[in-house]
């Protein structure tokens, strides 16, 4: 039984921080959902595809090749491209948010993300995790934040990447994002029963850390 330990919440929690430093100290493989989903957003932009034609995106999801790369940064190959540079933009997260609301997308994502389960464990980070993905991973976790504290620290990640950025923006995409998250049919964002409910709005990362640590050993 390979064991599995999921951390899900709205975007900006923390969620991807916590999960690449808690799978580098446990050794353990890592899977960044959010990056599928944003991949397919990619392929879907690059074919020029409408967005409310699901039959043509679920053809692109079918027929996507995707190669992840984890060295200190996550490198992400799409049928021979690298598309990391592009993954964290705006219009990727917003376009992945849209068509991460329909079934027949999920189900054929479903798989890809199952197949990350390998020995000696994995990390998941993403949405539906615990619920939807892995519903019988032994550890579980539900990460979440203020909305206000997330848009700040999306702000300054983007500032530091030298991308402009505007926080009123930012904050009412983060707050539509989770809408659509939350309100969507499939799979909406939401904790699971037996997940660790953790608040980071006022914890540094290395508390956030330390606390899934404990909970794993
Ligand atoms: O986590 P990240 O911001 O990279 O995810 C981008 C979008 O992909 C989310 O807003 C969400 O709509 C979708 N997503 C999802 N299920 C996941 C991971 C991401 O629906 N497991």
């Amino acid at each position: 039984n390979i064991p599995v330990l999921t951390i899900d919440g709205p975007s900006g929690a923390g969620k991807g921080t916590v999960s690449r430093a808690v799978a580098k100290k446990l050794g353990w493989h890592y899977l960044d959902s959010g990056s599928i989903y944003r991949s397919l957003a990619i392929a879907v932009l690059n074919a020029g595809v409408d967005l409310h034609n699901i039959e043509t995106i679920v053809e692109v999801a079918q027929g996507m090749r995707l190669d992840f790369e984890c060295g200190d940064e996550l490198t992400v190959i799409l049928n021979g491209d690298d598309i990391t540079s592009r993954l964290g933009a705006e219009t990727t997260g917003n376009t992945a948010s849209m068509i991460a609301a329909y079934p027949e997308v999920r189900a054929v994502l479903l798989q890809k993300q199952k197949d990350f389960q390998r020995l000696p464990g994995l990390v998941a980070d993403g949405r539906d995790m615990g619920t939807v993905v892995f519903p019988d991973a032994k550890y579980k976790i539900y990460l979440s934040a203020s909305a206000t504290e997330r848009a700040k620290r999306r702000y300054k990640q983007l500032i530091e990447k030298g991308i402009g950025a505007n926080l009123d923006q930012i904050t009412r995409d983060i707050e539509e994002r989770d809408r659509r998250d939350r309100e969507r049919d499939t799979a909406p964002l939401a904790m699971a029963e037996d997940a660790l409910y953790i608040d980071s709005s006022d914890m540094t990362i290395e508390q956030v850390i330390d606390k899934v640590i404990n909970l794993v050993r």
